[in-house]
């Protein structure tokens, strides 16, 4: 099952994310751990990203692109994966078309974490106390909430006429979410073997 998560920051869309990944046995793959790591680490990757997170701006297209490639192509990642945090950008999302196309392989549903900026803004404050990310400041956080309605929400549409988004309620409990989650991808399995 391959799958991807979409939707602002404090959406809770890293939560069901890793949840879904727990339950298929697929690796969930999300660029912002992936870079944060890097960071922790002190690789050449993460010396050069750490900047770009502590201020809410983008990684560049080419450099997240070629990380993801590299991912997708692992073999844990060959039965399928939840992908979150990527795409972010239209380039992006035209890259994953290209390399899953590259393998035939298809997304089977994009689901969308919808969430009002108010909500939003108030779960990522509360994080920022409860978790201490380092880039978890105020500006950073409204820079990335802007950036989201910029450049990641025309991504939305495009995947809406492909029919394959499942629009949530994210401003629910974190059962109550699961449990629509579930059931929409019980609706795409039958769906498949119909
Ligand atoms: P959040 O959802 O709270 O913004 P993430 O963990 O998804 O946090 O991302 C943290 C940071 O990592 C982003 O602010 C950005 O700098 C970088 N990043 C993550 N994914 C991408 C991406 N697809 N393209 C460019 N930069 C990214």
């Amino acid at each position: 099952m391959n799958l991807l998560v979409l939707g602002p920051q404090g959406s809770g869309k890293g939560t069901q994310a890793k949840r879904i990944a727990d339950d298929h046995g697929i690796p969930h793959v999300a660029t912002g751990d992936i870079f944060r790591a890097a960071v922790e680490e002190g690789t050449e990757l993460g010396k050069r990203v750490e900047p770009i997170l502590a201020s809410g701006e983008l990684v560049p297209d080419d450099l997240t692109i070629a990380l993801i490639r590299e991912r997708l192509s692992a073999p844990d990642a060959a039965n399928g994966f939840v992908l979150d945090g990527f795409p972010r950008t239209l380039a992006q999302a035209e890259a994953l078309d290209e390399m899953l196309a590259g393998i035939e392989r298809g997304l089977d549903a994009i689901l969308f974490f919808d969430l009002s900026d108010a909500i939003a803004t108030e779960r990522i404050h509360r994080r920022a106390v409860e978790e201490g990310r380092a880039d978890d400041t105020p500006e950073a956080i409204a820079r990335r909430l802007a950036i989201y309605h910029e450049q990641t929400e025309p991504i939305v549409e495009r995947y809406r006429a492909t029919g394959k988004l499942v629009p949530l309620h994210a401003d629910r409990s974190i059962g109550e979410v699961a449990a629509e989650i579930s059931e929409a991808l019980e609706l795409l399995g039958e769906g498949a073997t119909a």
